[in-house]
């Protein structure tokens, strides 16, 4: 799974960022009004809009919730899909739950 928080950054957990992604959520970073983050919103207007947990709707031309709003990049299946932050952060959670799970029956670390 890649992630980034729209137009910030990649959760890259587990993920495949390739590096055009990794320099347009940089850049996208840095100066927040450029090229790369048109594409970054051309992009979001080009998928849900609503989250796709609890279908609260997205409003893509909302700057603050552009920022808030996670959108996950599936490469491989050349799909985006969208979470508020409250799913987000319901669904980082279960991921931690679960590495922790994993962590207790892996000794090798
Ligand atoms: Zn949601």
């Amino acid at each position: 799974m890649t992630a980034m928080r729209t137009g910030i950054r990649f959760d890259q957990r587990g993920g495949k960022v390739n590096r055009k992604q990794r320099r347009v959520a940089a850049s996208a970073a840095r100066k927040s009004k450029n090229k790369d983050l048109d594409e970054k919103l051309s992009l979001a207007t080009s998928l849900a809009d609503k989250c796709r947990i609890c279908e609260s709707s997205f409003d893509n031309t909302n700057m603050s919730m552009l920022s808030e709003w996670m959108v996950v990049v599936r490469e491989d299946m050349r799909e985006t899909h969208l979470y508020c932050p409250t799913c987000w952060e319901m669904g980082q959670k279960m991921i931690k739950d679960l590495e922790e799970a994993n962590k207790e029956g892996d000794d090798k670390k």
